[in-house]
């Protein structure tokens, strides 16, 4: 057993540990992709475990499917949009069993109602509400490899629902915590969570270890390896992540609960995020009610809003900035123009041209100076920085989309991220 393995997982020692491992959409590919996850579940088997696997849509197949809809429809019925997107994950579920069956492992597919997810009723984004295992639970006790289709499970007025893209995050960790897993092991196409998005910074690190606290901020920052709801499911119920390659099967990095006898990094990693627009409001009356009048009118609509600047006001009138999804950006322009004359603001503009670095560290609640270096250190690189949000473990800025890159660069190498090779 590997050293890392030996520390952070110490349920591999013990006679069987209950594993749930979800496979992504690269890992089940193709034909071949599929045989290799057999070959690792059963791997898993051998060593003494119990394997509950839960299986992503291969490759591309859920744009593919959301494509096809959009060529045949302008509507795309939620209810309908559900129903052919589960199909994804079907066929992925139906092959990992039938492989799974040629290398003598007992196995068998469930879709997500089956395998008893239970939803509410809002199509396409669905929140799981209960999980009721029963079947999983008999499949195991019977020897068998559940093999769960992620992303869907069936509302409480019996329609199938779809969880919102990588969605079968949730699945898995949801299967997990109701079953009382040891882990869940989130395998993808990268080998882990990494110090920065190496596309950008050529030498981050992979991390070896994460707190489902920094791994929050990074997911909801930019980050892009786990979804940010699994994350917070996990955290909720105490379910050890691993996230890890199903390309070279090497130990990834762990998602778990801070111990606080770890050495914590002050700075631990640095996110963008470009996905983003910047809505700025001007003329804003400097009274209470407006702002609230405002996000309001934007929650009605199911418009989410990131980060929130107000400028200090003068002669009664100021400027509010926020910034939403760039996908959203036209309509919460139009929501915001349509509330205009009611709240008595001037006008509405919309900033593409946006992006967003953060520095992420547990150990940031201990160590002050770290505001000033990231500042300092976005000076010397000529960035100017357009808003600030904070959270105890996280510094966020709004800076030109063009800059993003450099600022990321620059930050990773102050805060001695850089990989030493
Ligand atoms: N197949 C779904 C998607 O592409 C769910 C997932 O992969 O997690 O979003
Ligand atoms: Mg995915």
């Amino acid at each position: 057993m590997g050293e890392l393995l030996a520390k952070f997982a110490p349920y591999y020692a013990v006679d069987v540990a209950l594993i749930v491992q979800k496979y992504g959409g690269t890992s089940v590919g193709d034909a071949d992709r599929i045989k290799a996850v057999a070959d690792h579940v059963a791997r898993t088997r051998r060593a003494g475990h119990e394997v509950v696997v839960v299986v992503s849509a291969m490759g591309k197949t859920t744009d593919d499917l959301i494509r096809l809809a959009g060529d045949v429809s302008s509507t795309r019925p939620p209810r309908e949009m559900d129903m052919l997107l589960t199909s994804g994950e079907r066929i992925s579920m139906a092959l990992v069993s039938m492989a799974l069956a040629d290398r003598g492992v007992e196995a068998a597919s469930f879709t997500g109602s089956q395998a008893g997810i239970i939803t509410d009723t809002d199509h396409t984004k669905a929140k799981i509400l209960e999980v009721r295992p029963d079947r999983i639970r008999e499949a195991i006790a019977d020897g068998r490899v559940p093999v769960i289709a992620g992303f869907q499970g069936v509302s409480t007025s019996r329609d199938i629902t779809t969880l919102g893209r990588g969605g079968s995050d949730v699945t898995a960790v949801a299967i997990a915590a109701a079953l009382n897993a040891d882990v869940c092991e989130i395998y993808t196409d990268v080998t882990g969570v990494f110090s920065a998005d190496p596309r950008v910074v050529p030498l981050a690190r992979r991390l070896a270890k994460v707190s489902f606290d920094e791994m929050l901020e990074m997911a909801a920052t930019g980050g892009r390896v786990l979804m940010l709801r699994s994350v917070e499911f996990a955290r909720r119920h105490g379910v050890p992540l691993h996230v890890r390659s199903s390309f070279t099967w090497q130990p990834g990095t762990w998602v778990v609960e801070e111990e606080p006898s770890m050495e914590q990094a002050i700075v631990s990693a640095v996110t963008d995020d470009t996905s983003e627009s910047k809505i700025l409001v001007h003329g804003m009356p400097d009274r209470p009610g407006t702002a609230a009048a405002l996000f309001r009118a934007l929650a009605d609509e199911r418009v989410n809003v990131d980060m929130i600047v107000q400028n200090e006001s003068r002669d009664g009138v100021t400027d509010i900035a926020f910034t939403v999804e760039r996908t959203d950006a036209e309509r919460a322009v139009a929501i915001c123009n349509a509330a205009r004359e009611a709240i008595g603001f001037s006008s509405v503009a919309v900033d593409n041209e946006v992006g967003r670095v953060s520095i992420i560290g547990a150990g940031m609640k201990s160590n002050s100076g770290v505001t000033a270096t990231m500042f300092e250190t976005l000076a010397e690189q000529g960035i100017n920085i357009e808003s600030v949000a904070t959270s105890s473990i996280r510094i966020s800025v709004i800076i030109r989309s063009t800059q993003v890159e450099s600022a990321v660069r620059a930050l990773h190498t102050v805060f001695g991220l850089d990989e030493v090779r």
